[in-house]
């Protein structure tokens, strides 16, 4: 099969068409790949500031149609049109039974490249690849745990669905599973690409009073205003703790989110949230990147700080109501895509995402 292969840290991908993929095993399935997204965590392999052996095959923001089915899958058919997740949970372990399901343990290796037993289902000119991101979706097939599969309406574009397993699941997870915010509170959002957009949208659909969208590009800030920020500010021109003060008689944000990833966005959150307010850490930042908080200040005005992967998302959950705003008219889920390339143009697509051009770009797998 066709796909896109990183055989060394910040070099190029290459498009090969010799990868090939093992059959489904019991309780999983092969999934033609339609459409997948390319996001900054797959940006953040190419550099290296997230690590990873190579060769591996990434990308984590897919849909497409089940192929085939391995033996024991009960629940979806060849035929099924399906979004994929990265966070496939199991249910029955204890952080699944506590409602922690992105922190799973019967998947918890595949995060790591590979199945418990070492192998990856994928391999390249007599050599074992890592999966990446657990999906390996920039491929025209993959093979993946039927739990990191759910199905979708037939009719469903899944050029436009694609953008719900990563940017949107996180987005609308971080507001309405993990902050939980609430109408008429404030929410900043620092970092307007595809999930701190599906921020931006979800605090509107939560009733948020006050939206403010931080990033140095003008476009995305446009676009934030679309989507239902009630202000959008350039954080070279305007001071983030001061606009989100003025906004809110002087207290500060209800919570602050941090679409992004990096330690001192974190701290200017901390800052811009009121006492009794929350920082979200949404994006992923550099395995090497610290955060400092203010000790007694910390402690006396109650801050919080939390992290939040994948939305804390239960895809099996979240996806059908994801899937209804989007029907009603509440979600904008169109408006996400804004570039589509051919997966031969892969390395063209990490450049519109290093050059903040649009808001996601999706790969369209097909010749
Ligand atoms: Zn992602
Ligand atoms: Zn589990």
């Amino acid at each position: 099969m066709r796909a896109a292969v990183l055989t060394e840290v910040g070099a190029d991908l290459v498009v090969a068409d010799d990868v090939e993929l093992e059959a489904p095993r019991a309780g999983e399935v092969l999934v033609d790949v339609h459409h997948c997204g390319v996001c900054h965590s797959d940006v953040h392999y190419l550099d290296g500031s997230l690590r990873t052996e190579v060769p591996v095959v990434l990308g984590h923001e897919a849909a497409g149609r089940v192929a085939e089915v391995g033996p024991g899958v009960t629940d979806l058919a060849p035929g099924d049109p399906v979004v994929l997740t990265m966070a496939p949970s199991c249910g029955r372990c204890y952080f699944c039974a506590q409602g922690d399901r992105t922190l799973c343990q019967r998947f918890a290796g595949l995060v790591g490249g590979a199945y418990p037993d070492g192998s990856t289902r994928i391999s390249w000119r007599g050599a074992p690849v890592r999966r990446g991101l657990v999906l390996s979706a920039f491929a025209e097939r993959t093979v993946v745990p039927v739990e990191a599969a759910v199905r979708i309406p037939d009719g469903l574009s899944t050029e436009i669905a694609a953008v719900i397993g990563c940017a949107v699941q996180t987005g609308v997870g971080a507001v309405l599973n993990t902050a939980r915010v609430r109408a008429g509170q404030s929410v900043v959002v620092v970092g307007l690409g595809a999930v701190g957009l599906s921020i931006v949208q979800a605090a509107r659909i939560a009733g948020a009073a006050v939206i403010v969208g931080v990033d140095p590009a003008a476009g995305r800030r446009e676009k934030a205003v679309e989507f239902g920020a009630t202000d959008a500010i350039d954080p070279g021109e305007a001071d983030v703790v001061a606009t989100a003060r003025d906004l809110t008689g002087g207290r500060g944000a209800d919570f602050g989110f941090d679409a992004v990833g990096k330690s001192q966005i974190v701290e200017t959150l901390l800052k811009a949230t009121r006492n009794g307010g929350t920082t979200v850490m949404v994006g992923m930042p550099s395995t090497k990147d610290t955060v400092s908080v203010r000790g007694l200040a910390h402690a006396f005005y109650e801050k919080k700080l939390i992290g939040c992967y994948l939305g804390s998302a239960d895809p099996h959950r979240d996806f059908p109501r994801i899937l209804e705003l989007a029907r009603a008219g509440r979600l904008d889920l169109d408006g996400m895509v804004t570039t589509r390339r051919p997966l031969e143009e892969i390395n063209e697509a990490v450049a519109d995402l290093r050059a903040a051009a649009g808001v996601r770009t999706v790969l369209t797998m097909a010749r």
